[in-house]
């Protein structure tokens, strides 16, 4: 179920209070159209009646939903994950997982739109990573795969801790191999529900 909430909110630029709607949950098996607003950015966007003022607003605990996958938004580390499957039951998702911030989650709603394994994609940032000039202080999102054969590529932004991104494109085939070689080696199993797929988790994925 989706879920909204009206809050008010002092803008950070005039300090005016309004009031806005806040998304506390995206359940795109019953709301289809808040996935094009979560993808783009929209769902976070506040924009100040008073002055104009643009701000991103991300609900700290945003929970999305689709058939396949559910994101637990965590930005406060106090979610409680024995709780919140008591409460869902059998009903979870084949993939279920826990985030640390609103890019991760949309990263992971993008990854599982192109079929890709989120353990796969993490593992081949943290490859990427390591060729790269202060590789260490910047981050990769994934955007998209596109492209038919040998020029399949895999799309990512590239984030500098200064706040500049860049697009990178990986060979899609550098994905499919690390996909291989991963599962041949035995360690790609399901790490079971509210897991963070992250660097941390891709490190010992790739056993570095
Ligand atoms: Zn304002």
């Amino acid at each position: 179920m989706s879920l909204t909430e009206d809050r008010t909110i002092a803008c950070p630029s005039c300090g005016a209070a309004s009031t806005t709607r806040v998304h506390k949950a995206v359940d795109v098996t019953v709301t289809p159209e808040l996935e094009a607003m979560l993808l783009d950015g929209r769902i976070f966007l506040f924009t100040c009646p008073s002055c104009g003022h643009r701000a991103r607003i991300v609900e700290p605990e945003l929970l999305y939903r689709s058939r396949e996958l559910l994101v637990q938004l965590d930005a406060l580390g106090t979610f409680d994950a024995a709780a919140a499957s008591s409460a869902l039951g059998s009903s979870l998702p084949k993939t279920v997982r826990v985030v640390r911030d609103g890019n991760a989650l949309v990263e992971k709603v993008k990854i599982a739109e192109a079929g890709l394994d989120d353990r796969v994609v993490e593992a081949m940032k943290v490859l990427a990573k390591a060729s790269m000039p202060d590789g260490d202080g910047k981050r990769l999102l994934f955007e998209a795969a596109e492209g038919e054969g040998d020029a399949a590529r895999v799309r990512f932004t590239l984030l500098a801790p200064d706040g500049k991104a860049a697009g990178v494109g990986l060979a899609r085939a550098a994905y499919d191999r690390l996909a291989a070689e991963l599962a041949a080696s035995g360690r790609l199993v399901d790490p079971g529900p509210w897991v963070v797929v992250d660097e941390a988790f891709a490190r010992a994925l790739l056993a570095l």
